[in-house]
This record gives structure tokens, sequence and C-alpha cells, in this order.
């Protein structure tokens, strides 16, 4: 198995169920990849990945399996958004009125274009509507600026990305696994996240595992043929296995040396890269206030903000924007800027977060595509070659760029390889 991330751990589990050895090798010395839970500013926050939901089948499951606690963040009592650059304030029924009929327009057709959200290519003519992107579709309305702005705004909340950028069928996917509902979707994404935090998810599963782990082991090269693969790490070490599950995520797995090549559909897309490549920050603000989110518009550093934690004197929030490239979330001047185009009331105390993008074990937050790739590069991106698997959320059917598509795609491999290997036995 490369890499310890939620789909390399699941994958192990499943295996070692099967009483197949197996080898976990994680290039970071920490299990869980893109979920990460780190003490910062007092509480226990998630650097990564955050939000789950009942109506995302596989991560349910592990919750109920293992007894895992959610919660959400307080509701927000006020809520603030831009018309041009004049600030509106109000509250968040408010703000979902005023998106309202963009969303329904935008994604009017979310079913007859992925009628199976779990069969995402099923529509013989996704191909047409696959190469535009989700600005393109958002041109198309006609918006007043005010509801362009928030529509523009909440969409980069889901993409994490330039809107011109992401592909209109990552939206529609999403919208397809809530069965074309917008206000389900917001929600599956953005408001439920485990009490105990992701670390807690982890650490149930690796509990369940029946598999050597190693941290801190970089693979480099992996050389392969019909029997098996070698692999090498960074340090020179050389470990043969029947099978090889690679979980790397879409942007780096191109860069991996292996040799026969990985196919032509494999390499282009890491060579595009996801069209994700913004930032997720958290700001603490002396406090007491009263919860609120706030959206700007897309070109904004911080398009989105909220308030994920209420303390007596301070309070959390959690920021996303679309480029990293235009803030850092470690810098607290540019962090206290960008909070100003709403609030100039606000303390700002400390912030926060982590550069996924020059990360070399990630260089992507979650995945969204660009235009052309779910078509021309997932069904590629699924299949094994050879001896190789590919197991990862950015490679999932349904919730792919969730914990829910990492769950999905590590439960799919693992079947395949065990009615493989133990055919074979
Ligand atoms: C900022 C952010 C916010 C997010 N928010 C949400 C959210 O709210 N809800 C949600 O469901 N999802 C969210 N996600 C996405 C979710 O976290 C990921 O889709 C999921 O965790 C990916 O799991 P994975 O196992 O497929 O990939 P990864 O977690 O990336 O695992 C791959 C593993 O491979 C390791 N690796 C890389 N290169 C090598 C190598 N050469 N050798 C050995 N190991 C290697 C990596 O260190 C990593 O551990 C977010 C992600 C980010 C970054």
């Amino acid at each position: 198995m490369i890499g310890g991330g939620i789909a390399g751990l699941i994958t192990a589990r499943e295996l070692s169920r099967s009483s197949l050895r197996v080898l976990v090798l994680e290039a970071r010395d920490r299990l869980g990849g893109r979920v990460w839970t780190d003490h910062r500013l007092g509480r226990d926050l998630e650097i990564g990945g955050t939000w789950l939901h009942w109506v995302q089948p596989h991560v349910w499951a592990e919750i109920t399996r293992y007894g895992l606690e959610v919660t959400r963040g307080p509701r927000p009592e006020e809520a603030y958004w831009l018309a041009g650059d004049e600030v509106r304030k109000g509250t968040l029924d408010g703000f979902m009125e005023l998106i309202d009929p963009g969303m329904r327009r935008l994604l009017a057709d979310t079913m007859r274009w992925i009628p199976r959200p779990d069969q995402p290519l099923a529509e013989p003519e996704l191909a047409e509507v696959d190469a535009c992107s989700i600005q393109d579709k958002l041109d198309e309305l006609h918006l007043p600026v005010e509801e362009r702005q928030a529509n523009e705004a909440a969409w980069v909340g889901h993409f994490n990305a330039p809107l011109d950028e992401g592909a209109f069928t990552s939206g529609l996917r999403w919208t397809a696994a809530t069965a074309g509902s917008w206000h389900l979707m917001h929600e599956a994404s953005a408001v439920f996240r485990l009490a105990t935090g992701t670390r807690s998810l982890v650490e149930a599963i690796v509990a369940d595992v029946d598999a050597e782990i190693r941290t801190s082991t970089e693979v480099r090269r992996i050389e392969h043929d019909a029997e098996g693969a070698v692999i090498t790490t960074a340090s020179g070490e050389q470990i043969h296995a029947r099978r090889v599950v690679v979980t790397l995520p879409h942007n780096i797995i191109g860069d991996l040396d292996v040799s026969p090549a990985l196919c032509a559909e494999k390499l282009a897309a890491s060579k595009e890269k996801t069209a994700s490549k913004g930032v997720k920050a958290w700001i603490r603000v002396r406090g007491p206030i009263k919860p609120f989110f706030a959206y700007s518009s897309a070109s904004h550093p911080l398009s989105v903000v909220r308030t994920e934690y209420l303390g007596d004197d301070d309070a959390v929030l959690v920021a996303f924007g679309a480029d990293a490239q235009k803030i850092s979330p470690d810098d607290l001047d540019a962090v206290r800027a960008a909070l100003r185009v709403w609030r100039d009331d606000l303390e700002v105390l400390e912030v926060t977060g982590h550069d996924w993008m020059s990360d070399p074990y990630s260089r992507e937050t979650w995945l969204m595509h660009r235009p052309h790739q779910l078509t021309r590069y997932l069904q590629a991106q699924q299949r094994p070659e050879g001896v190789l698997h590919f197991a990862s959320s950015d490679n999932a059917n349904l919730w792919a760029g969730f914990i829910d598509g990492a769950i999905e795609s590590g439960l799919r491999v693992a079947r395949e390889l065990t009615a493989q290997l133990t055919a074979s036995r």
C-alpha cells in the first residue's frame, strides 16, 4: 500500500481481514493524509477534510461502525455579503433566498446529465457539458450583480478553485449525489463534523488494521511485471510485493517513477492538475461575537468565512479562498485585510492553516476537476495496470474528493484484490 491516507488505510483494513499480508508505506510522519486534526489556536482543528453527512454512505457506515459522534458549528445569527463593494447584512435565510434562483437555474438539468451519481459517466453525451467550466454556466444566467457575486462566492466555497478552471460537471456530481437538491448538497459538504476530529476516524481504522504500517517512508520507484513489483523507498530500501495499491493524489501520481510507465491518461491528468488550488484558513478573533458567515466574491482572497467555534472570550472562524497564491493562511496581516472586506470590528488574534499546494505529498486540496477531465480520465484513473491498483478519493464515483470517496475507492480496490488473491491461493 503506498499512502496511509483514508483510502490506503481502508484498503489495508479490508485486505488484512482476508488474512492477506499487508504493508503500508506512508511518506509523512503521520497517518491520515489530507485529513489532519491538529491542536492549534487552542482547539483541535481540522487542517484538511472536515465535514461529512449521512447522505455520504461510505463515511456514514464508518461512523456507525466505530460509534463516532457527529457535531456541528454554531448556527449563524448574522450574514454578510457584497453588492459591488457595498456590504449587505442579513440572515442566513435571506442569503439562501438570494442565491436560490441562480442555484436552481444553474443546476436544473443535474439529473439529466448525472442520472446515476454512483456511475458518473452513465450519460453518453456527458462530454458535451464536461467541456464547460462552472463560470461558463454562471455567465449564461446573466444574474444581477448582487446575486452573481453571492452565487460565485458560494461556488468558490465548493470548488476551492478559480471558477473558470473548475468543471461544471463537478458541481453537477455533488448535486446529483443529493438527488438534485442544492440545499442538501450545501449541507452535506459544509455543516457536520466529527466531535472528536477526523483523528478519531483515522485511529479507529488503524486499530482495526492487521498490517505493518511504516510512516516517514516515501516511495520513489515502482518496477512491475506480471508476477509482482519491486518498490524502492527514498532511503534506497527495496521491497517486493505481489500487488501494489497506489493511493497518491491526482496531482502527484505522475511524479512517481513507475516502470513500465503508467498509462497516458493517468499521466496526462496528473500533468494538467486538478482545478482545486485554493486555501483554507483558521482565524481566532477576540470575543464574544455572534456566530456569523460572510460571502464576498470569487475574486477576493477569501470568498467565504464563518464561525466554527465560539468561546467566552474568543471565536475561531474558518475561511476559504480560490487561489493559494493570493493569500497565505499564516499571514496575519493579509487575513486581517481580507476580513475587513466585510467587517472592521473583528480583532484578529491568530491565524493558521496548511499550504497543501506546496506540500509535496498532496499538491492539491480536495479534487475538483477541470473541464474534460471527468470524461477523459476517470475510467483510466480507476483501471488497474498489471499488478498495480489505484485507490483514491480523487478517482471515486460517488463523492469524489470527499472522505467518503476515499473510503469508496478503498473498498472497491480491496474487493477486487481480495477476489484475485484469494482465488489464486
Ligand atoms: C483543506 C481541505 C479541506 C477538505 N475538506 C473536506 C471536507 O470538508 N469533507 C470531505 O469529505 N473532504 C474534504 N477534503 C478532502 C478529503 O480530505 C480527501 O478527499 C481525502 O482525505 C483523500 O484521501 P485519500 O486517501 O484519497 O488521499 P490522501 O489523504 O492524500 O492520502 C494519500 C497518502 O499518500 C501519501 N503519499 C504521497 N506520496 C507518497 C509517496 N511517494 N510515498 C508514500 N506515501 C505517499 C500521503 O502522505 C497521504 O497520506 C478536504 C481536503 C483538504 C486538503
